[in-house]
């Protein structure tokens, strides 16, 4: 699929705990970023990006919103390579002040090395990245202020959370009673009015099949609005499983120090209808069960 990009882009696969990165080569020489993984694995992204620049100066960094695992090498790649960092225009003021609650960060128990954006990009802006035009969209559902990109020369779309090949990501608003599935919904609708023949994602592979991944997002906002408990409690195993391929290993109790003043896994945790420590408990069960996690004794073990 990579093959198929334009010869002024690449694609880095990535994983669940660092989000893909998307480079363009720009006509000056210099190069673009979108998107730059967890901060664990800020070494490896650095590595990753610099193989692929081929000696060519990392100018931007771009992040679709500030998730810790989208924007954890943001720091690690400005100091290596002095790039400037662009992040959506409705973060930017939280960032610059590095609000980190706001900024979701210790309200999910995640890190995230603190960085200084240099500027914005909203939706109607319309950018220039790898010598095409790409049109700025909000995509909120996921997060409030997360943006997608879209070429429409190429019908290429940069989908961040909002469209995976196999769903999309947690809709967090609704754990503390926001509106999100609503917003999802439109998302996916702006999307389906785009017509991308290829996605690049957040996370997984690029796709080309777009009706199967919008009847498959589709199908999952429906199940998941019919009722709100299972918002919460993909939110929970998600936030869980999270943590643990950040610490690949730790007991219950150290889990539950990680967790137990994050608000969005407490406002999971009432959703669900548990006490946080019973939810902790729920999750750890639900994901060995899946066989995402694998239990060692008193250890629980990210295999
Ligand atoms: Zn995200």
């Amino acid at each position: 699929m990579t093959q198929n990009l334009p010869p002024s882009m690449r694609f880095i696969e990535r994983d669940w705990l660092s989000a893909n990165q998307i480079l363009f080569f720009e006509d000056d020489g210099s190069a673009s970023v979108v998107d730059t993984g967890y901060v664990k694995h800020a070494a490896l992204t650095c590595a990753l990006v610099e193989r692929m620049l081929g000696g060519r100066p990392l100018a931007r960094i771009l992040n679709t919103h500030l998730h810790s695992d989208h924007c954890g090498g943001n720091a690690a790649l400005a100091q290596r390579f002095g790039a400037q960092i662009f992040v959506p225009s409705g973060s930017l003021h939280l960032a610059r002040d590095w609000q980190l609650e706001a900024l979701s960060f210790t309200a999910t128990g995640q890190r995230c090395e603190r960085f200084l954006p240099a500027g914005s990009i909203h939706a109607g802006q319309q950018l220039t990245l790898g010598s095409l035009i790409w049109e700025v969209y909000a995509a909120a559902g996921h997060d409030p202020e997360s943006i997608m990109l879209f070429a429409p020369s190429h019908r290429i779309l940069i989908s961040a959370d909002a469209l995976w090949e196999d769903g999309f990501g947690v809709t967090f608003p609704e754990l503390s009673g926001e509106s999100g599935f609503q917003e999802q919904h439109e998302v996916l609708e702006r999307i389906e009015s785009l017509q991308p023949t290829m996605v690049i994602p957040g996370h997984g592979p690029i796709f080309v099949d777009l009706d199967l991944a919008l009847a498959r997002a589709r199908g999952r906002l429906a199940w998941l609005k019919a009722d709100p408990i299972r918002n919460a409690r993909y939110a929970l195993k998600v936030l869980v499983k999270f943590i643990m391929l950040d610490l690949e290993q730790a007991t219950e109790a150290q889990l539950f120090e990680r967790l137990r003043y994050a608000q969005v896994f407490c406002d999971a945790s009432a959703q669900a209808d548990l006490p946080p420590d019973q939810a902790l408990h729920w999750s750890l069960e639900s994901l060995v069960k899946a066989g995402a996690l694998a239990r060692q004794g008193d250890l629980l073990i990210s295999p």
